[in-house]
């Protein structure tokens, strides 16, 4: 089983992800945790992926799509992976597509988590707050949602086009509240 786990910044998909992957065992695989663990190491790549990340903007198809082809054989040796921040654009997910096709695979669900914008700010500055991610500034934000109704929003009519089951699961509330949501949609999408 093959999920997507998807939604604008601050919609709660790492929160959700980790739930869904203890809940239906499936491996979680988030490219922005991959990316920020690149930028600690410090490596060359990690300064200019951290550069860019910090200005609120897109990883290159290139590298990002590099990162998931080595990853992701990895994670479909188990029952399923549930992919969290991937593909955040139309070029990510036919490369996904085609990648998946090798293995005789295809994406199965997608969850897209709907919250509306004013929400996402604010629960994106309290876990400033709390965590410190250095793209969670004002500027950094504004950029991310431009970035995500610009390229990403796409990726779902791509999946709708295809036949793949997109649910939208409404974001706002409780986590566990959502989590129940959630939980009946990829119920629903599996059976
Ligand atoms: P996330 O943790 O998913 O919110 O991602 C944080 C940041 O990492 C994003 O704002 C992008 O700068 C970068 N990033 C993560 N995933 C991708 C992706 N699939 N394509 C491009 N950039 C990405």
């Amino acid at each position: 089983m093959i999920g997507i786990i998807f939604g604008p910044p601050g919609s709660g998909k790492g929160t959700q992800a980790a739930k869904i992957e203890t809940e239906f065992q499936l491996a979680h695989l988030s490219t922005g945790e991959i990316l920020r663990a690149e930028v600690a190491r410090g490596t060359e790549t990690g300064k200019e992926v951290g550069r860019i990340m910090a200005a609120g903007d897109l990883i290159p198809d290139d590298i990002i799509v590099s990162i998931v082809r080595q990853r992701l054989p990895e994670s479909e040796a188990g029952p399923g992976v549930l992919l969290d921040g991937f593909p955040r654009t139309l070029q990510q997910a036919q490369a996904l597509d085609e990648m998946l096709a090798e293995e005789g695979h295809r994406v199965d669900f997608v969850i897209a988590l709907d919250v509306p914008e004013d929400v996402l700010v604010e629960r994106i500055l309290q876990r400033a707050a709390v965590q410190g991610r250095a793209d969670d500034t004002r500027g950094a934000i504004a950029e991310r949602m431009h970035e995500y109704h610009k390229l990403t929003e796409a990726v779902l009519d791509h999946y709708r086009k295809k036949g793949v089951r997109v649910e939208v699961v409404d974001g706002q509330g409780d986590v566990d509240d959502v989590f129940e949501r959630i939980r009946r949609a990829i119920g629903i999408s599996s059976r």
